[in-house]
């Protein structure tokens, strides 16, 4: 705003202006916003020790440095303050999962920031419009003190326009979260939306890729009958020891690992080669069928160990494939594996 040959009143404008700090205030309200919201859905904490960590992670904020050592510093501090609260070993997965979404919510707020940024240019034209009526005032006015508190009021005003779009972005966070990254069922494993836009890259990119990218589609075997015969809830157990053992998986080779719908997995791996391929997705068929889930028909009753097994289909990113390509062809070998009795893996090149 101010320039080199600008008259002195514009300099001590501009002085003011920085004694306000409003332009990274709006950056610090939006990750105010973040953290509380994030906090409030941290469901393993009591209420009081939510209100600690605000506290604590308040106080690093106070700073103002949204500088990206400062994030560093932030995200820090939750983690310690996660893991110096985890009383009992039964809170580690939680606090695994916990961690997972606190960090793709991080990344979720780094694109609200750059939406602030991007919205700066509207704030700007307000910020014009005030420098042109402070200039006003100031013409107006020898009278120092009159000048400064004009200009503070205006400042409360154009505060207080912030605030409204700041109540706008808060929203927009809370979107954001509903419909972050992570499925609600399978906690670990990503949602459809974060494997939509992982299929796109890897599809973009993969051509270049020797091996190029794998797709395994997974479907549990007569799905159907467990859930008529144990009830809905049971399915839905059958379908979180599934998620696990998929996600325990494709961990150990990066593989990233996805809901893709209903009783319907994915897991979208990078440089593998096509027998390995098999041999990964043949490792999960047979962790699946060697696992059970104890299964009570009663609340009381003794449990009993079910067992249940999955079909898979492989395919490999072929020259002039889309991400659409890659899931038919994926979704085809899985057909076959169905037709030819089910519990096994067929690979769309065979
Ligand atoms: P197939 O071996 O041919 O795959 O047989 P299937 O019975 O598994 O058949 P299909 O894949 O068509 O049926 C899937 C069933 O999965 C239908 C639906 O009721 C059930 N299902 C889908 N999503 C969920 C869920 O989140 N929880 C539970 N419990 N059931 C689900
Ligand atoms: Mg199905
Ligand atoms: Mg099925």
């Amino acid at each position: 705003m101010s320039t080199d040959n600008s008259p002195e009143y514009l300099e001590e404008l501009h002085a003011l202006l920085q004694e306000f700090n409003i332009t990274s205030e709006l950056e610090w309200v939006a990750v105010v916003l973040f953290v509380r919201n994030l906090i409030r859905d941290l469901s393993i904490f009591t209420d009081k020790r939510k209100a600690d960590l605000q506290q604590e992670v308040f106080a690093v904020l106070g700073t103002k440095d949204l500088s990206a050592e400062q994030y560093e510093r932030v995200v820090e501090k939750i983690e310690v303050f996660v893991m110096h609260n985890a009383a009992t070993l039964e809170l580690e997965t939680a606090l695994a999962e916990e961690k997972r979404s606190a960090a793709a919510l991080l990344g979720e707020m780094n694109s609200l920031i750059n939406m602030i940024r991007g919205t700066q240019e509207m704030q700007q034209t307000s910020l014009t419009k005030f420098e042109d009526k402070t200039v006003g005032v100031i013409r107006e006015s020898e009278d120092r003190s009159v000048i400064v508190s004009r200009v503070r009021q205006m400042f409360k005003e154009l505060v207080a326009e912030f605030r409204e779009e700041t109540r706008e972005w808060e929203s927009f966070a809370t979107e954001l979260q509903r419909t972050a990254t992570f499925d609600p069922l399978l906690t670990e494993l990503y949602n459809r939306r974060a494997f939509d836009a992982t299929l796109i890259s890897a599809a973009r990119t993969g051509h270049d890729q020797d091996p190029p990218p794998t797709l395994m589609m997974i479907d549990v075997d007569k799905f159907k009958r467990v859930n008529d015969e144990w009830g809905h809830q049971a399915g839905d157990e059958v379908l979180r020891t599934l998620g696990r053992i998929v996600n325990s998986q494709a961990i150990q080779y990066n593989g990233f690992a996805a809901r893709y719908g209903g009783e319907e997995l994915v897991v979208l791996v990078h440089g593998i080669d096509r027998e390995t391929a098999n041999i990964k997705a043949e490792a999960i068929r047979l962790d699946v069928e060697r696992h059970t889930v104890p299964m009570r028909r009663e609340k009381d009753a003794p449990p009993t160990p079910l067992s249940f097994t999955v079909s898979i289909g492989v395919a490999q990113l072929e020259p002039g494939w889309g991400p659409g390509d890659l899931v038919r062809a994926a979704d085809k070998a899985l057909y076959r594996a169905k037709e030819n009795g089910r519990n096994r893996v067929v690979a769309h090149w065979e």
